[in-house]
């Protein structure tokens, strides 16, 4: 046994996992099903630190220090639980498998539970960055025993990622909280890059601006609190030329958004907990209905009634309307991620999970691709316990919201006055006018509830439960003024 760390496949992922581990001094064993993918890194990049290439799962075990640890990083599903079961034969009690792959976290709390009762660790990891950041640090959501924590702890703070001088990694919770909040993570993702693309179709149809100028709007947005990786590279992909034709590349790629299903596990498993995450919902539908492309092709056959789509501003006004729109990105972006915690929070009361919001808060602060200067302002609202309902009610946000709100009701007005599509900026301000309502109409929602279907309801003036007899006899008349 030589290597302190092994890692079970070896495509982009795995193969710089392993490599950014053998930068940082661990010797790292390596196997992958098909030997051609160990050897390609062993001729390649074998001279960059300590590797230990394995032809077999056994050969691979044999060469690992105890307690083995074998991060597992290959195609979600049934490939994982057949790499599992593999290494989990060739293992020994006292062992740590870690998944890395985006798993689905009911899939960890269950394989969890098969590993633990032979006398493994088993840990789902988040891993975030994409092939970048798996080689230069990503940002890590481990979940596990406490006991597996300690060997593996020391092994990921290495690699990851440094968010002013701290790794982000922290042990997220149990079984499946590394995978659900890595979940989460992709899916106020899927919520960022929704508002950002809204922002630019504003100005793209909306202002009539071109590719490069709004390129450049991004690039200025991104040196005040929208700070981001995902603004920054907005711009990046709005400056791209296209070689072939020498247009602006966006307008040469097919306007259909795809997806890998994280996002959609967000949304299945906030319904489920009855959390609602609106600004990703939108998201994921408006990335459906990209991609439904005979209904859009019958829809331009049709020439469904509706404006122009485009805002017709005065020269003076048009700089003062960019600025709306960056005010109501960033409301919007506050409203998403505070629905995501939201869920994180209830995702950890059904499971059992003690999760700290502001470590992971802290760890999202690099190498992952929601990365963004204001999760400092996020951990320090958790930190405080401002947020410990909502992250709307932490002062900094609360007032960030009340100084963009009015530019953000602006831009929805706009948007819809003039047939421009904003479903997570609308959705967003409409849950927050939903969040801050002394009433809302869900009382007549329990009237009709209890005529059809008896369902009862609530009084607010009296404890208990009350079923009203509609029949038309016993109804009093509303007296008019
Ligand atoms: P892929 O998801 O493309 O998976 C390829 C790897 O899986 C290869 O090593 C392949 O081995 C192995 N594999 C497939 N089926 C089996 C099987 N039945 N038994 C054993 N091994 C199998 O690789 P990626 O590197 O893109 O991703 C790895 C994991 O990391 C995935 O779960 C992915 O979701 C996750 N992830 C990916 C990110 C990304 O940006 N790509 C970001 C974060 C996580 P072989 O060479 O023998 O075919």
């Amino acid at each position: 046994a030589q290597a302190n760390i092994g890692v079970v496949g070896l495509a982009a992922m795995g193969s710089n996992l392993a490599r950014n581990l053998a930068h940082h001094g661990n010797t790292v064993a390596v196997y992958n099903r098909h030997y051609d993918r160990t050897e390609t890194l062993m001729n390649e990049h074998g001279d960059e630190g300590k590797f230990v290439p394995a032809h077999t799962v056994e050969e691979f075990v044999a060469s690992l220090s105890k307690p083995r640890t074998a991060i597992i990083m290959v195609k979600a599903g049934a490939p994982t639980d057949a790499v599992i079961e593999e290494l989990a034969n060739a293992m020994e009690p006292g062992d740590i498998i870690v998944d890395g792959g985006n798993a689905y976290f009911p899939d960890t709390i269950r394989r969890e539970k098969e590993i633990r009762a032979r006398g493994l660790h088993f840990v789902g990891c988040g891993v975030s960055g994409g092939e970048e950041g798996a080689l230069n640090g990503p940002s890590m959501m481990p979940g596990g025993t406490e006991e597996s924590w300690k060997t593996l702890g020391p092994i990921l703070e290495s690699i990851a990622a440094l968010a002013e001088g701290e790794p982000c990694v922290t042990h997220i919770g149990t079984d499946g909280a590394g995978h659900f909040v890595k979940m989460v993570h992709n899916g106020i993702e899927y919520a960022d890059m929704q508002l950002i693309a809204e922002s630019y179709d504003l100005m793209r149809r909306g202002l009539g601006m071109s590719a490069g100028e709004i390129g450049n709007v991004f690039a200025k947005w991104n040196e005040g609190e929208l700070n981001s990786y995902l603004i920054e590279i907005t711009s990046e992909v709005l400056r791209q030329q296209d070689a072939k034709t020498g247009k602006p590349l966006v307008d040469v790629i097919v306007d259909h958004a795809g997806m890998k299903g994280t996002g959609t596990w967000t949304v299945q498993t906030a319904l489920s907990l009855a959390v609602p995450v609106t600004g990703i919902s939108e998201a994921v539908f408006a990335r459906g209905l990209s991609s439904q492309a005979e209904q859009r092709e019958e829809a331009a056959k049709q020439e469904l009634a509706g404006p122009e789509q485009r805002i017709e501003l005065a020269q003076s006004e048009r700089e003062a309307f960019i600025e709306d729109i960056r005010q109501a990105l960033y409301a919007s972006k506050i409203v998403a991620y505070a629905q995501g915690f939201d869920e994180i929070n209830a995702g950890a009361k059904e499971y059992g999970w003690n999760i700290d919001q502001a470590a992971v808060a802290r760890i999202w602060r690099g190498g992952c691709i929601i990365r963004a200067k204001f999760l400092n302002r996020v951990s320090d609202a958790f930190e405080s316990g401002e947020a410990n309902i909502s992250l709307l009610f932490a002062r900094y946000f609360k007032d960030a919201i009340a100084s963009a709100q009015s530019a953000w009701r602006r831009v929805v007005a706009r948007a819809a006055e003039n047939g421009i599509p904003v479903p997570a900026f609308s959705s967003s301000l409409s849950y927050y006018d939903g969040l801050r309502s002394d009433r809302l109409p869900a009382a007549l929602i329990q009237g009709q509830r209890d005529l059809f279907g008896a369902h009862t309801y609530q009084r607010v003036d009296e404890p208990g439960v009350f079923h009203t007899l509609w029949a038309a006899e016993g109804r009093p008349e509303i007296k008019q003024d």
